[in-house]
């Protein structure tokens, strides 16, 4: 791990801090951008190494590192709690989808070489016979964010290993630490330590690692605007853009009103909402609006913000206390346009109390933008109709959801609302890591999600044989 890059004549630290209490938790290399030729020199090579390394290999690599990760489990989720501030429930489920991740990555090496191609399925090519095999893109630069510090990069790492690439691997340098220890496990668990980079920088660095030639995927997670600029230094390159949402869950008035309310107080505040399937705006039936406004607004008060280290505490810091600061002023100009407080925007340093809003304007950023925070906007809707309209308002979306018990209601939602994943009797906040994941609308590309993520990370190549005319001779065999 980052072996490759001279670290005397870098020009200083980063250091990584608990977004709790401030404490320094470890620092990591500040990468300069000239850094990033000799980390693309070093994937060259390990582009080589892991190309030419049989499915097994590469499948036992990632078995074997997912069966260490469960066994340090404890140790992956403190250090997520350290650097992300995460709770210690919330980051031992980190880990363990991490472990399903690495595991279904490794069920993917084995499984998805390829298709015979059906050359004769129409007229002309009857004497043609092939396949396509799944061959590695060669460099792909992985740029992850701090919400989700190792998962997130699983995801990344995974599918790529699986398909025989190399990575350099720019993990967010406000939580860096998660990521540094699963490639040290890879390297443990029998990796080449060429095939996986971790370059330790800021936005400067990342910029000169996608802006490369040499490099033929940047596969991004993140914020829109920093996807926008990825967009216009990559040049031509496959990209992946896995960004925000602003998820909308519909309620309507035959759900199940309890089961719906503390889904959604889940959705909303789980990892301090810092979570893009958060859900973030709730449009629900008038007929249920008041009960289901008391039930979520109990729920929400209930919850306890604090300490994430603490087995009792269902709300962490978010990231920086700066992060909470705008959120607060987001809330702030919200309530000056009109919307009505009902619990939260109170504020300790990076404590950030769980907030519900209801009257919002339809004008202001919290309901046009993601938040990326521990707030929920309420909005009474009189229709099924009027809801799907104004959860597609957003110009952007990953996930959306409805509670109801009506068969025609729930199919009509998941055929009219414009997300990459619709979820019935939930809330936005579900993720399987096997399912196909991404968003819709604005700047979206690609999906995750093991299998898809492999497809993406490998390219087809076509095998076809061109058979001898077997004329008179074969016709007089069968014949016989
Ligand atoms: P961010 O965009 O600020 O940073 C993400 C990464 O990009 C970091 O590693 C950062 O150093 C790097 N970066 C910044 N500028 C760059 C540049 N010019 N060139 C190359 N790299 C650059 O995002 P964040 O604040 O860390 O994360 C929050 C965002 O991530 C939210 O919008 C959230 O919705 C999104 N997110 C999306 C998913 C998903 O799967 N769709 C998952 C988690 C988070």
């Amino acid at each position: 791990m980052n072996s490759a890059f001279p670290i005397d004549s870098s020009p200083g630290f980063i250091p990584v801090t608990n977004p709790f209490d401030g404490v320094e938790v470890g620092t990591v290399v500040n990468i300069p951008p000239e850094g990033a030729q000799v980390l693309i020199q070093t994937a060259k090579e390990g582009a080589r190494v892991c190309r030419n390394l049989s499915r097994h290999e590469r499948s036992r690599v990632l078995e074997t590192c997912a069966s260490l990760v469960e066994r340090d489990g404890e140790a992956f989720a403190s250090l997520i709690v350290a650097e992300a501030g995460k709770t210690i429930r919330q980051a031992r489920k980190e880990v363990l989808r991490c472990v399903n991740t690495l595991k279904l990555s490794a069920d993917e090496a084995r499984r998805n070489a390829g298709e015979v191609v059906p050359f004769d399925a129409y007229g002309g090519s009857e004497n043609r016979q092939g396949w396509f095999t799944r061959e590695p893109l060669g460099i792909i630069v992985a740029i992850t964010p701090y919400n989700d510090p190792l998962n997130l990069v699983a995801h990344k790492l995974g599918p790529a290993i699986a398909g025989g690439n190399a990575v350099v691997l720019k993990p967010s340098e406000l939580t860096p630490l998660s990521a540094i220890k699963l490639v040290g496990y890879l390297v443990a668990a029998g990796m080449p330590p060429n095939v996986v980079s971790v370059a330790t920088g800021g936005a400067a660095l990342g910029e000169a690692l996608v802006s490369s030639r040499d490099v033929r995927m940047v596969s991004f997670t993140g914020g829109f605007a920093t996807g926008e600029r990825i967009a216009s230094s990559a040049g031509l390159k496959k990209l992946a853009m896995d960004l925000g949402g602003n998820a909308p869950v519909i309620v309507l008035n035959d759900c199940d009103l309890e089961d719906a309310a503390a889904s959604c107080v889940s959705g909303a505040f789980w990892a301090a909402g810092q979570n893009c399937i958060g859900t973030q705006r709730i449009l629900v039936q008038s007929s249920i609006y008041d009960a289901f406004r008391t039930r979520f607004v109990a729920g929400t008060k209930a919850l306890r913000t604090g300490n994430p280290a603490l087995p009792d505490t269902d709300v962490g810091p978010m990231i920086t206390a700066q992060s909470a600061a705008r959120t607060r002023r987001v809330v702030d100009a919200a309530i000056s346009q009109g919307a009505t407080l009902l619990c939260g925007n109170t504020l300790d340093g990076s404590l950030y109390a769980p907030t519900v809003l209801e009257d919002v304007s339809f004008e202001c950023d919290l309901w046009k933008q993601e938040i990326f925070s521990p707030v929920v906007v309420l909005q009474r809707i009189e229709t099924l109709d009027e809801a799907l309209s104004l959860a597609n308002s957003a110009e952007y979306s990953l996930h959306a959801g409805i509670f109801t018990n009506d068969l025609h209601a729930a199919l009509k939602a998941a055929d009219r609302l414009e997300a990459g994943g619709v979820m019935i009797n939930d809330s936005s906040d579900y993720r399987f890591d096997a399912m196909p994941f991404g968003g819709f609308k604005y700047g979206s590309l690609g999906r995750e999600g093991v299998r898809f993520a492999y497809e993406e990370m490998t390219q087809p190549k076509v095998v076809c044989i061109r058979k001898a005319v077997y004329g008179n001779h074969e016709q007089s065999a069968t014949a016989r």
